[in-house]
């Protein structure tokens, strides 16, 4: 199943995605990830891309449908994928359809507060990449990797004048998307008003949706 997971920055999309990826067997593909990669890599689209992001503004569609286009021609996403970080504007919705079939939108529908709360407490592996939280998900040791030992990290953009930026560019561009795709009648809503829920549950939730979805198709 080709799934797009919808939701503002802090939303929980790499979050639940990483942990859907390995319920369903299939890749999850985070178009952050693969800019930060290009970046991390010092390509030439990586400097460009590097302007735009410390900026808080988005990298110009070209780019990230070029990377997206590559990425989904490899056999791992013969039998679907979870695509988290793209589209976020029609434009680029209708990009997508031109490159893959989309089946299931998940839209993930988090209050403001509970964002900003908790991307301020967010940590990540300089190493392997896994999210932490200081709030929900604490790692054992003070500022290292469960995983793999790394040194964890706060990214630049997740900083609270950088977080309001982000959801003032996500609520312009984002939200007529969520319209879109509810007149295609691919998108599904899952709420997250409390921040200290579970990812579990809320993992539990969209397996629901995606198994449903599977039914009735
Ligand atoms: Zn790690």
């Amino acid at each position: 199943m080709k799934i797009v997971m919808l939701g503002p920055p802090g939303a929980g999309k790499g979050t639940y995605a990483s942990r859907l990826t390995v319920k369903l067997g299939v890749p999850h593909i985070s178009t952050g990830d693969m800019v930060r990669d290009e970046i991390k890599k010092q390509t030439e689209l990586g400097r460009r891309i590097k302007e735009y992001s410390d900026r808080g503004a988005l990298v110009p569609d070209e780019i990230i449908i070029k990377l997206l286009a590559e990425r989904l021609k490899k056999p791992d996403c013969d039998g679907g994928f979870i695509l988290d970080g793209f589209p976020r504007t029609i434009r680029q919705a209708e990009a997508l359809e031109k490159i893959a079939k989309i089946d299931l939108v998940i839209n993930l529908n988090v209050p403001d507060e509970i964002i900003i709360t908790r991307l301020s407490n967010r940590l990540i592996c300089r190493e392997c990449g896994a999210i932490y939280n200081l709030l929900t998900l604490k790692p054992k040791r003070d500022r290292i990797c469960d995983k793999c030992g790394g040194p964890l990290y706060q990214r630049e953009d997740d900083r609270p004048e950088v977080i309001k930026e982000r959801l003032d560019v996500y609520r312009r561009q984002t939200e007529p998307l969520i319209e879109y795709y509810e007149r295609k009648g691919l998108l599904r809503n899952v709420s997250c008003n409390d921040l200290m829920t579970p990812p579990e549950v809320m993992i539990e939730r969209i397996i629901e949706i995606i198994e449903e979805k599977k039914r009735s198709s």
